[in-house]
């Protein structure tokens, strides 16, 4: 197989003396959704703040195409082409929707792309289209979340993390935020690295995926052998 994207290799991390991150090891191949599914707790947002460089690790390796970047700074992790979208969307509450998309776009060498990656991200969100000179603040939760996924597309990123994009929105929003974030990964060729609780979504979307549980990957595989597991339905689909 080709080298991955992303690739993580027996990662800890720690809150002061508590380890959040058990030693982890996973990867992300070029076009791929990978989703990390785990319950409350088991240390989801903890593995992307490691690897969007939020927080440094204590032992383990991140790297992207080949080359190490873990310790890197947020900002540094950002121009090597890995973007977060985080989890309370933190999109520019006073700037206008138009102005939050440009602001993703500032890693950029290239400026020529920029007006024409706006066009795309409105083809994918036409609600922001509309919108585009209104204070990102005053959007609804939903629409949010979409500035945030069209902000982070404007860094054409090597890989994209998702951190639960499914919280806080009702089961519509979460079916069609969730149908854009596929046909991004099939039309726009984006790969990405999400994690999620709401697991038969997440599943539903990704081509491959781990389970964690406190701290620690308890199960890995294709997302279909995964969501007819036994005790993926059990403890996460919620399936007798
Ligand atoms: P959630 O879905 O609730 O966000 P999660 O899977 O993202 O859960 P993390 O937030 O990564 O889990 O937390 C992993 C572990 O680290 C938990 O045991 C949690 O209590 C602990 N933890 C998280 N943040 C801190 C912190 N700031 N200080 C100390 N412990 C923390």
């Amino acid at each position: 197989m080709t080298q991955p994207v992303l690739r993580i290799e027996n990662l800890e991390s720690y809150y002061g003396p508590i380890m959040a991150i058990r030693g982890v090891s996973l990867e992300v191949h070029e076009g791929q959704i990978v989703t990390v599914l785990g319950a409350n707790g088991a240390g989801k947002t903890t593995l992307m703040k490691t690897i969007s460089g939020v927080m440094d690790p204590e032992k383990g390796t991140v790297r992207l195409n080949g080359e190490e970047i873990q310790g890197l700074e947020p900002d540094a992790v950002v121009r090597k082409g890995v973007v977060h979208v985080p989890e309370g969307r933190e999109i520019f509450p006073l700037l206008s929707v138009e102005d939050n998309l440009k602001m993703g776009a500032y890693t950029r060498p290239d400026r020529e792309g920029i007006a024409s990656d706006i066009d795309m991200v409105y083809s994918y969100f036409p609600i922001l289209k509309e919108r585009y000179k209104q204070d990102a603040g005053t959007l609804s939760g939903g629409q949010q979340q979409m500035l945030a996924i069209g902000r982070g597309l404007m860094a054409r990123p090597k890989i994209m993390l998702f951190d639960e994009p499914s919280l806080g929105l009702s089961p519509l929003l979460v079916k069609e935020i969730f149908a854009i974030i596929r046909r991004l990964n099939r039309d726009q060729k984006v790969t990405m690295l999400l994690v999620e609780q709401n697991a038969r979504i997440a599943l539903d979307a990704a081509h491959y995926g781990y389970v964690l549980e406190l701290g620690r990957i308890v199960m890995e595989g294709d997302a279909a052998k995964l969501a007819a597991s036994r005790d993926i339905q059990e403890f996460y689909l919620g399936v007798r």
